[in-house]
Parts: C-alpha cells; structure tokens; sequence
C-alpha cells in the first residue's frame, strides 16, 4: 500500500514472549508461545473461534495471568508484581469487543477518567488530549453525549480514543468489529489504519481479512493454544503451509 512505506517497523523489541504457557485449571490454552513483536509492527491474529487469541493478548496486558515462560513488554518481565504491571497496562492500550464504556459517564468523562485518576493529569488538561483524541477519531461533537446514545460505530470509536488518551505504546485490539452491524464496520477499521499508518504497534484479532492484507505487516493462525504459522500476508493468504490454515482460510475465504 501507498503509505507502507511510513509504517516502519524499528528493531527495537516491543513484546517478547518467551515459552508461555497458560492453564484455566486443568486446562491447558495457551502451548508454548514464542513471540517477538517489533515496535512499529501490525500484527493480525486469527484462528478459530476457542484457539486462545483472545487469552493470549489478555495475557500480553495481565489481564489474565500465564504459569510457566515469560512476557516482556518493552522490556519490563511482567511478573504478578503489581508495579510493572501497572507500568505494562499504562504502555499498552486496549479495545474490546464489546466497547465497555462506562454508561454513566459522558463521551468526554470516559476519556479522562483514566488520565486523571491513574495518570494524574489536571482535568483541563486532560479533556484537552481527550478532545484531541475524539477528533482523531471524528467524533468530537459527541463528547457531551452518553454512550447509549451513540452508535455501535461511534462507540468503539470512542473506546479508541480512550486508550489512545492513556498514550499507549502498544495498541491491542480483541475482535474489535465483531460486535458491528456490518455499515459501521468500515469507519472503525478506518481509524485503526490511521493509527497503523502513524506507525502504533498494534496487534488485533480480526476476521477481517481485507483489513489483515492492507494494514498487517505480518499474520498470525492459531489453533488449540498454539501458533501455527505466520507469514507476511501475502504469503499467509496465497500459500498457507500447514493443513489447519488452510482449512481455516477455505471457511473464512
Ligand atoms: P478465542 O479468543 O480464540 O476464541 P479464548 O482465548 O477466548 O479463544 O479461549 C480459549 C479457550 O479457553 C476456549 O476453549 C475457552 O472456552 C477457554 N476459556 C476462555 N476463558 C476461560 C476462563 N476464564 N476459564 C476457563 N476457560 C476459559
Ligand atoms: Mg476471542
């Protein structure tokens, strides 16, 4: 693509996953992850539905916690030392699903809560990167509004903006167009290319295949707890090497 080319990928280390292994229970989800993503780098993951991507980057901010093997954000060990996980969670941004803005709260309110509670930004300041950030996404006239009176599409836009008020370093991103009605799918992903394109590390579970080959510098399959293969997408989608992938692509393709 055109802006490739502003998307640089640095050899600084962003995430280093070493070995990890997760259990819920006797459950083992997550086999032997190995994992190192650049900063710069647009990471897509896919898989089928129970493979363990979303466990895996829940795992990357320590909203869940892995048993054996370790993960290195910008070089902090994240550890259950509730220090570096503060200082991993403040480096790394994430969006769910299902929004998860706080209905009682206003537009504007969602995005400098964090900022001034945990951040300790003066609340001026903070709605100033607040409206900064809504207008990034294009949706600063809704900052006095609550989140039900928005759409599916403005919603998640705005979830957007409330991470990126955190200044986050790393950008992950769990089916964040799942939830959509298929008309606002398109200005979601809009907004995640623009900050692809600003060279945010990102990484993001997506069946959006379309979004994978334009943003992703590389794709990664999972299937029950493991990486299977990654390539860059070309490669990914054109010659898939083992026989999961390609039963995988022949149901979403
Ligand atoms: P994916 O995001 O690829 O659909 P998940 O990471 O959500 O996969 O889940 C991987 C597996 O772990 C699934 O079999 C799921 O049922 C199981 N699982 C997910 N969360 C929990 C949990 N909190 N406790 C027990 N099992 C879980
Ligand atoms: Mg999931």
């Amino acid at each position: 693509m055109a802006a490739e080319t502003q998307m640089k990928i640095s050899d600084e280390v962003a995430i280093e996953i070493v070995k990890m292994n997760k259990w819920y229970g006797a459950f083992h989800v997550l086999r032997d992850i190995d994992l190192t993503v650049y900063q710069g780098e647009r990471i897509v993951i896919a898989g089928p539905s129970g493979s363990g991507k979303s466990t895996l980057i829940r795992c990357i901010n320590a909203l869940e916690e892995h048993q054996k093997g370790s993960i290195k954000v910008d070089g902090t060990l994240l550890s259950n030392d509730l220090k570096n996980i503060d200082k991993i969670r403040s480096e790394v941004g994430m969006v769910f699903q299902h929004f998860n803005l706080f209905p009682h709260l206003t537009i504007l309110e969602n995005c400098t809560l964090a900022p001034i509670w945990v951040r300790k930004i003066p609340k001026k300041e903070a709605e100033e990167i607040a409206m900064h950030f809504l207008t990034k996404v294009k949706i600063p006239e809704q900052a006095d509004k609550y989140p039900g009176q928005l759409s599916g599409g403005q919603q998640q836009r705005v979830a957007i903006a409330r991470s990126l008020c955190m200044r986050p370093r790393i950008m992950l991103f769990d089916e964040p167009t799942s939830a959509l009605d298929p008309e606002m799918i398109s200005e979601v992903l809009d907004t995640m290319i623009q900050l692809a394109e600003e060279g945010m590390t990102m990484i993001c579970v997506t069946h959006e295949m379309g979004f994978a080959r334009k943003v992703a510098n590389r794709v990664i399959f999972m299937d029950q707890g493991q990486i299977v293969e990654q390539n860059e997408p070309e490669e990914f989608f054109n010659n898939p090497q083992s026989d999961r992938t390609k039963l995988f692509l022949s149901q979403i393709l």
